[in-house]
């Protein structure tokens, strides 16, 4: 498994690994910076460079579902990396910070509308839940109005893991999350937005709401009889 680096501290742009294998079209590393794809979040981008100043671009970032680890795609040949080589990584930072203000961005939408949530999706500059309102309609100026305020307040985001057991035992904590967690994991990463939300969560996040900076609700659809789709975006951006 690849010591994900990311866990402790989503705004670590650089970072020092050893090559584990190389695959074609493949980097495996003994740990990583780069998110991977997943939780509706995109799996980062970036270089790898190697002492002798080889660099690879790397283009996209995934787990494997055989083996758990995660495995950078370059653009190159990956053939150029052999296992026990240092590397310097380097993530797309511009793009990877949109994805976590974005990501957090949901978090809020998630509970400024009070329905249960059967789907998302994020990208650098939009991002989507949809929720199963039982065909009510959603009012797409109170819910910016909401996230505004919300993202004004500048309330402080954090997690942290705990596990199965403890949050058995803590029926109060389950009572207050918005997403049922996988409790047979050994871990669990809850993030809580103070005062707003508590959710088990993987992905990366800023934190604080003030950072997510000015959103607006790009559109609101219907998807089928009950569903309804939020689409929010950055308020500097085509508004
Ligand atoms: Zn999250």
């Amino acid at each position: 498994m690849t010591r994900a680096l990311y866990d402790d501290d989503a705004y670590r742009r650089e970072a020092r690994a050893s090559v584990v294998a190389t695959y074609p079209g493949a980097i495996e590393l003994d740990q990583t910076i780069f998110y991977p794809l997943g939780g509706g979040q995109p799996g980062d981008s970036g270089w790898l460079t190697a002492a002798d100043g080889q660099r690879l671009r790397i283009t996209e970032t995934r787990r494997d579902k055989a083996n758990g680890s995660i495995v950078h795609v370059p653009e190159g040949d990956a053939s150029i990396f052999s296992p026990g080589m240092p590397v310097k990584l380097e993530i797309d930072w511009a793009r990877r910070y949109c994805h976590m203000r974005m990501h957090s961005a949901l978090h809020l939408l998630s509970a400024v509308v009070r329905h249960g949530v059967t789907g998302g999706n994020l990208s650098d500059t939009a991002g989507r839940l949809d929720f199963d309102t039982n065909g009510d309609m959603l009012d797409p100026n109170d819910i910016e109005h909401e996230l505004n305020r919300l993202v004004a307040e500048d309330r402080p985001i954090t997690n942290r893991l705990i596990s199965g057991g403890e949050l058995a035992a803590q029926p109060e904590l389950i009572k207050t999350l918005s997403v049922k967690p996988p409790m047979h994991l050994p871990s669990i990463r809850l993030v809580a937005i103070e005062g707003v939300d508590l959710q088990p969560c993987g992905g990366t996040h800023v934190r604080r709401t003030g950072e997510i900076g000015a959103l607006r609700v790009a559109k609101v659809e219907s998807k089928g009889a009950r569903n309804r789709r939020v689409v929010l975006a950055f308020a500097e951006i085509g508004s």
